[in-house]
């Protein structure tokens, strides 16, 4: 058997509440509650078991009856002998279920959305159309100068056939039969506490009243097709990875005269075989030969568009940073670019001929350095050659 519920806590009032007390409480959770406040599935997915707690204890603390059993016996019916099963079982957000629930809910929460409460999610008024997310991949150096691309992307476009109505054309909008055009329903089930009615939002026509007596054949009736689109984008200069380009009004149709939704295309940006980025500066390393290490001079260092020489100072040590300004990424929708940093590592010669060792060696004498070569066919041989 499960636990006995304190609907007192989960509402959080007094044992003493007042009606008024309740409707305030309930009114303030279930709009904390509220499946459109929430941003995340997962925030949706706590929301909605919390829901339904807020939405039980309610169902059974607002009944002057049900209050006084429960006071008596708690939330667990078998105990009282009811019969099995809590008070006011709730079947999701698309409406109530089950009994005890005497409440019209839509009544409750319409002063605090200001619209339908159960209808939200199937809305008989204008809604927005989806959004649609979609990723471009993009070379290192198309997001950092912007390029010109296509995306291909699938979306409910308004159906032309209708204009969007989902009626066939010619034919007529008549009131909805299974709520008389009320837009509402009332389901009385009878169980041994009594006969209990819930008010909901009529299924047939979602709370318009009104419904279409042949749908359009072309869209069945939903008023959006199914359309392939290729679209052409300006990828602005200096976006990074991670960003995310909006398109306004390009993504799902609205419905009933909504505005459309947006396309988020969140760009996914290559390496480079140089440069790492950050923000707007990007870094690389120069292997540059020893000789010109000490005696400085001009070397060749890669930028975004090629190469270019640079002016080292004699007796450059490895590891030295230089800082070029003004070739780093262009700023994004703004002026001037950041910078391109580099990193000097001295190139140490692998290879060297007799010719070359020799000089070299002189040249560490000349410093009055001891030359201590570790390999000994190699000491053999500048052995023999001095000897
Ligand atoms: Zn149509
Ligand atoms: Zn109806």
């Amino acid at each position: 058997m499960a636990e006995s519920k304190d609907y007192y806590q989960i509402l959080g009032v007094s044992k003493d509440a007042t009606a008024d007390d309740l409707k305030k409480a309930y009114r303030k959770l279930a709009k904390q509650y509220h499946p459109d406040a929430q941003h995340t599935e997962a925030d949706k997915k706590n929301a909605e078991a919390k829901f339904k707690e807020i939405n039980e204890a309610y169902s059974v603390l607002s009944d002057d009856t049900k209050r006084a059993q429960y006071d008596r016996f708690g939330s667990n019916f078998e105990q009282a002998g009811f019969g099995g099963g809590s008070y006011g079982s709730y079947g999701g957000f698309g409406g109530f279920d089950g009994f005890g629930m005497d409440i019209d809910l839509e009544d409750i929460l319409g002063s605090v959305f200001g619209g339908g409460f159960s209808s939200s999610r199937k809305s008989s008024g204008p809604t927005k159309g989806a959004d649609i997310r979609t990723t471009l991949n993009l070379k290192f150096e198309e997001a950092a100068f912007g390029v010109k691309k296509e995306i291909n992307i699938t979306r409910n476009e308004k159906c032309d056939t209708c204009n969007g109505s989902g009626a066939k054309p010619g034919s007529k909008i008549i009131t909805c039969d299974k709520c008389g055009g009320r837009g509402k329903i009332q389901v009385t089930q009878n169980t041994i506490m009594g006969s209990f009615s819930t008010v909901r939002t009529c299924d047939k026509c979602s709370g318009s009243g009104k419904v279409i007596q042949t749908p359009c054949e072309k869209c069945s009736g939903k008023g959006t097709v199914r359309k392939n689109r290729k679209i052409e984008i300006n990828v602005p200069a200096g976006i990074d990875n991670g960003q995310a380009i909006p398109l306004r009004g390009e993504g799902d149709a609205g419905l009933k005269g909504g505005p459309n939704g947006d396309i988020y295309v969140v760009v996914k940006v290559g390496s480079h075989k140089y440069f790492r980025r950050e923000g707007y500066d990007i870094f690389a390393n120069v292997r540059v030969p020893f000789a010109k290490m000490v005696l400085g001079g001009d070397i060749k260092i890669p930028t975004l568009e090629g190469e270019m020489e640079f002016s080292i100072p004699e007796g450059t040590s490895s590891g030295t940073k230089f800082r070029v300004k003004d070739q780093g990424i262009p700023i994004l929708n703004g002026k001037g670019r950041g910078v391109l940093e580099f990193v000097v590592d001295v190139d140490v010669p692998k290879k060297l001929n007799d010719e070359q060792r020799e000089l070299l060696k002189k040249f560490a004498q000349s410093f009055g350095d001891e030359v201590n070569v570790k390999k000994k066919s190699i000491f053999d041989d500048i052995k023999s050659k001095f000897n």
